[in-house]
């Protein structure tokens, strides 16, 4: 069985691991676009960009792992079309034949519509290597920053160019940063850790236009302001890359549609990671994390060998920024009801969600503790009253 996998992520490193585990001896091709080897992404809006950590710690295996397991990798090479009547892939250097194709494809940073100055020269995005090698020089004390959006990419990276020194400043258009991802009551712990490191936080201003001519110069906001800038950063959010299985006619739906194998509507044909879209709880759902593209890479590379297996998601999450460490399990969307407890450190403690009496998240900022047992509680289907929650004096009474 010939097997070729498009997109060289974490779903496409995890999922060829897995195969050569599990058995698969055959052909096995990763055609990924970018001209390195498959690398973490986490560390680009972190330590990466901070330059406390080097390519060769960002990268996922070394040169010799993939020549050793027979893994071809077919870097700077884009896939451009799936012919699937002769299960055949286009590149812009050739064509490769596959029985099973899986495609981890990922997603892109969305970008600011045309006219507002998105494009200007000093104006960044945050998702591949090379964004932040072409970004981490613009990095220098003293500069002034402004960073749209207040998701974590956006947060990560003014925790980074504050440590630097820089002038930070954040604009979220949403009446607050996190709305996507968290409770308010974990983004007002963020905003204020921000806030004591000198970070100007914009919540509900939307933005004008990125000034400048030959370079960016500032961004106007709609309600007249205009914030000063030498360098622009975006993070407003990522569309998943499902053009090419578009054009094939895969069928879409928030993503590369999959079932609950991961199996895409052609059956030789199979998604994971940020590009796919899976069916959970009774709805359609995305997860733009690591730990699914790990896990969903897994599960997909099980299943081409016939194992047949469902996906189940365990999401989880962290963020760093500054000295603390945000940690998240499960997924809080639909929540009814929050509860807060109080950490022991100056920013911390942690926010529980519920859904109908069932625990399905918790937050838990500076707090190793609150999200271990959390985390865990979860994962048995435990839900715990939400007033001990709140007052137990050990969380581990709660298990
Ligand atoms: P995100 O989580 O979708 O956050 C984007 C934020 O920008 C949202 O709050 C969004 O508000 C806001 N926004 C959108 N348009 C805007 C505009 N015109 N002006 C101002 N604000 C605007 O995405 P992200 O932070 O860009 O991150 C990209 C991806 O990387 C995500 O999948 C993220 O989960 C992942 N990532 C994860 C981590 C982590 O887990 N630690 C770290 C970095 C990145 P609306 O929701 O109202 O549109």
């Amino acid at each position: 069985m010939r097997i070729v996998i498009i997109g060289a992520g974490q779903a496409a490193a995890s999922m060829a691991a897995r195969l050569r585990a599990g058995g698969h001896e055959g052909p096995l091709t990763i055609v990924g676009a970018e001209p390195v080897a498959p690398y973490q992404r986490p560390p680009l809006s972190k330590a990466y960009l901070l330059g406390d950590m080097g390519l060769d710690r960002l990268l996922l295996r070394s040169d010799d792992w993939w020549k050793d397991q027979g893994i071809e990798l077919r870097l700077n090479e884009r896939a451009t079309a799936i012919d699937r009547a002769a299960r055949l892939i286009a590149t812009d250097h050739g064509s490769l034949p596959y029985d099973a194709l899986a495609l981890a494809t990922g997603a892109t940073p969305k970008r600011l519509p045309a006219g507002m100055g998105g494009e200007l020269p000093g104006v960044h995005v945050i998702r591949s290597l090379s964004d932040v090698d072409a970004l981490a020089p613009q990095l220098q004390a003293g500069r002034r920053l402004v960073v749209i959006g207040g998701g974590y990419i956006g947060l990560e990276a003014a925790a980074v160019a504050r440590k630097l020194g820089l002038d930070v400043t954040l604009v979220e258009a949403a009446p607050r940063i996190l709305g996507r991802v968290a409770a308010a009551e974990t983004a007002d712990m963020v905003r204020e850790m921000h806030r004591s490191h000198g970070v100007r936080i914009l919540e509900a201003a939307g933005i004008e236009r990125i000034t400048g001519t030959d370079h960016v110069t500032g961004v106007a906001l709609q309600d007249g302001r205009n914030l000063p800038a030498d360098v622009v950063i975006t993070g407003i959010g990522v569309l998943p890359d499902v053009a090419i299985a578009h054009e094939a006619g895969i069928h879409i739906d928030n993503g590369i549609a999959t079932d609950d194998r991961g199996r895409s509507s052609d059956p030789a044909i199979w998604a994971a990671g940020d590009c796919a879209s899976f069916p959970w709880r009774g709805q359609r759902i995305r997860l733009e994390s690591v730990g699914g593209a790990i896990d969903m890479g897994e599960t997909v590379a099980d299943n081409i060998l016939g194992a047949d297996r469902a996906y189940e998601p365990k999401p989880w999450f962290w963020s760093d920024q500054f000295d603390a460490k945000l940690q998240i399990a499960g997924l809080g969307t639909g929540h009814d009801r929050i509860v807060q407890r109080k950490g022991d450190g100056m920013h911390g403690g942690s926010v529980w969600y519920y859904h109908m009496d069932q625990l399905i998240a918790v937050d838990a900022l500076n707090d190793a503790r609150a999200y271990m047992i959390g985390k865990r509680l979860i994962e048995a289907g435990k839900s715990p009253d939400p007033e001990l929650v709140v007052n137990a004096p050990d969380l581990k009474a709660l298990l």
